[in-house]
């Protein structure tokens, strides 16, 4: 659940400032992607869990409220995952996450999962429970032939072994400075050099593909034949960045699964994600399939 507060400007440290009402939007990385996704027009199940407090009640219903499928969804005793959030008056957030039940996600669950997900064609995984059942999930994933799209956020370095599960890794920029350990300096050239080797490197790393997402700058797609796209961002007027990284990935994700090229689904994830931007909130700021394509041919 998002504890959303608007403030200002964020705090500095030691500081206290006022904010507004707080604002309690349902979220997650997980929950917003399997939203996103759902938007985009395809049948998407979500595993995960929530906590016995009120906000996993209201989580749920929020999910199901989209048409995603919680039959998977745990009830842990405790704290469902929370996340405080402050958004300045530029629309820029800062977020402290509260892991609550996602944090009891472990790998034993997904035993359960397996079965209910047999026949899906992809699986979508963040970083929001622990790595340990993220990584399991992968390889299991890919051994079952279902493509693996991974976004590693919140970042942390990954085992070497983790990328050759990946069918696609999408990330933002922070997330892909953590991965590559700062291994990376910035180049002269274009003002996405940088961002295009990065990218390259993740390729070689060993996954598939990768979507490198770079806010109001677009997005760069590589992949292992050597392809790359660069897509721009939408112009639009930022409300709240709040989701925009999840939209764009569910979407991408859903596009692709629903066998659109990378190029059409690239700019699929860049309109809905800058729909998101122009509203408050997570889940329901995300827009759906018809007002994508509005925004595509308007
Ligand atoms: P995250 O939300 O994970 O930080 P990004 O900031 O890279 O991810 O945003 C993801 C995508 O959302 C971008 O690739 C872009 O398509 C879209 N986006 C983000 N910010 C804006 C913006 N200010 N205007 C238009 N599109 C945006």
């Amino acid at each position: 659940m998002d504890i959303v507060v608007s403030v200002k400007q964020h705090p500095l440290p030691g500081e206290t400032i006022h904010g507004s009402e707080p604002m309690y939007s349902p979220g997650g990385k997980g929950a917003n992607q399997a939203v996103a996704a759902a938007k985009s027009g395809i049948k998407v199940k979500m595993a995960g869990a929530v906590g016995t407090d009120g906000h996993g009640r209201d989580l749920m219903a929020s999910l199901d409220g989209y048409g995603v499928d919680t039959g998977s969804v745990a009830g842990k005793e405790g704290s469902s995952g929370l996340a405080f959030i402050t958004v300045d008056e530029a629309g820029e957030n800062c977020i402290i996450l509260s892991p609550g039940a996602n944090g009891k996600m472990y790998p034993e669950e997904l035993e359960q999962v397996w079965p209910a997900i047999e026949g899906c064609s992809a699986v979508l995984l963040q970083n929001e429970i622990p790595l340990k059942t993220t990584l399991a999930a992968m390889k299991e994933a890919a051994k079952r032939g279902q493509r693996v799209y991974f976004n590693p956020a919140p970042a942390v370095e990954l085992p070497e072994n983790a990328y050759a599960a990946i069918h696609c890794l999408i990330l933002n920029e922070t997330e892909a400075d953590t991965l590559l350990g700062g291994r990376l300096t910035a180049e002269e050239g274009d003002e996405t050099a940088a961002e295009i080797r990065s990218a390259r490197t993740l390729v070689e790393a060993g996954v598939q593909s990768v979507v490198l997402t770079l806010g109001a700058k677009g997005a760069i797609y590589a992949d292992k034949s050597g392809e790359m796209i660069r897509v721009k961002a939408f112009a639009v007027e930022a409300v709240d960045t709040t989701a925009a990284g999840d939209t764009f990935i569910g979407a991408f994700a859903a596009m692709r699964e629903s066998g659109e090229t990378v190029e059409n689904s690239l700019r699929f994830a860049s309109a809905a994600a800058a729909l998101t931007v122009t509203k408050s909130g997570a889940q329901q700021s995300i827009p759906v399939k018809e007002e994508v394509e509005l925004f595509l041919e308007g």
